[in-house]
């Protein structure tokens, strides 16, 4: 009786057997996906965006295109360990309404409201910088005034970015822009450096330093957080 149930289903024994395989398979990945989590949560968002390009290199660089792809580098690395990374701004188009009639301010509360959801742990904005003078290079970490720990978090990067990058020593500075200020979450703005400078924008835009800069962040974040151990 049983032998000829076997013989007579074996083409559906065969698939019950895959499907069992291919499951347990999934729900490994899954699995590995949770424990990865290290429970830390941060929003990066790339500044600018759509009709708002923000500053323009001396030799052409766009600096909402270069913003994102710091972003995304930064977030990609952010994954690779563990951290959950929310970006404000995945394309290259702006947040705003189109029907909006402040298109800025459209586009900064839309950032809010993602910050707002997202309950992170911490906000990492991401600029270019540009100054009159050509001469001008080095990164630049921003806090809001008053806030101890955006400003220990924007120290350590920082300092982690003078060592990293070779940058001019300097400390993390106080900044009044609206993404530190719309939220009481830890917030820091990083001016990654001067697409004013032409050697300092032909630098920002190749890969290996974008990788040395993100893992100068990345070095700091985890100094803030306390597991510098882990830092690998
Ligand atoms: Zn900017």
């Amino acid at each position: 009786m049983l032998k000829r149930f076997f013989k007579n289903n074996r083409c559906l024994i065969v698939i019950f057997c895959i499907m069992i395989i291919l499951s347990s398979c999934f729900s490994g990945i899954v699995a590995y996906s949770v424990s990865n989590y290290n429970g830390i949560t941060i929003v990066i968002d790339p500044g600018h965006g759509g009709r708002d390009g923000g500053s323009v290199g001396v030799n052409g660089t766009i600096e909402k295109e270069i913003n994102l792809k710091y972003a995304q580098v930064l977030k990609e690395r952010l994954v690779r360990s563990g951290y959950r990374v929310e970006l404000t701004r995945k394309t290259d188009d702006g947040l705003y309404s189109e029907f909006a009639s402040n298109k800025k301010m459209s586009d900064m509360r839309a950032r809010f409201n993602i910050i707002q959801n997202t309950n992170p742990n911490l906000v990492i904005s991401i600029h270019m910088n540009s100054f009159g003078s050509p001469s001008a290079k080095g990164a630049l970490t921003y806090y809001r005034n008053g806030d101890e720990a955006s400003k220990r978090c924007a120290d350590l990067i920082q300092a982690s970015l003078n060592t990293y990058c070779d940058a001019p020593t300097r400390q993390g500075k106080v900044g009044d822009y609206y993404i530190l200020n719309c939220s009481y979450y830890t917030s820091i703005l990083i001016e990654c450096g001067f697409i004013s400078n032409p050697e300092e924008e032909r630098l920002l835009n190749t890969k290996e330093y974008c990788e040395k800069f993100v893992e100068a962040v990345y070095s700091g974040i985890l100094l803030y957080f306390g597991n510098s151990n882990d830092y690998v």
